[in-house]
């Protein structure tokens, strides 16, 4: 299987999930600043190479621009995407969350079974 499909999958799964704890907004991971819908971020997301559904774990601005994965783990996938904050409504459970768009991959952790003997 190529690479250019994995992370084409990959893509399309982040698209549309939910940033930060059901708030209109979230904060830069590293320095704090309020982000909000129309904001272009990058995005750390992982996961665990047992389950199906990957999970968004910071959020950072522009300005910090992170584009390192700080701590690799043989269990799990991790990647940087690059994207924009936007509010979905929820008329089913009467919310607003946010969500991530636009997703493009900008790093991720080499594939699981490269580290195997
Ligand atoms: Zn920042």
């Amino acid at each position: 299987m190529s690479q250019l499909i994995i992370e084409a999958a990959v893509e399309q799964t982040l698209e549309g999930l939910q940033v930060g704890e059901q708030h209109s907004y979230d904060h830069c991971a590293a320095c704090g600043r309020e982000l909000q819908a129309g904001v272009q971020v990058t995005a750390a997301a992982y996961k665990p190479l047992d389950s199906p559904y990957w999970q968004i774990t910071h959020v950072y601005c522009t300005p910090c621009d992170h584009r390192e994965i700080e701590t690799p783990k043989d269990e799990r996938r991790e990647v940087l995407v690059s994207g924009c904050l936007a509010l979905t409504h929820l008329a089913a459970h009467q919310t607003t969350r946010l969500v991530l768009t636009e997703v493009a991959i900008q790093t991720h952790s080499p594939p699981a079974d490269a580290c195997s003997p």
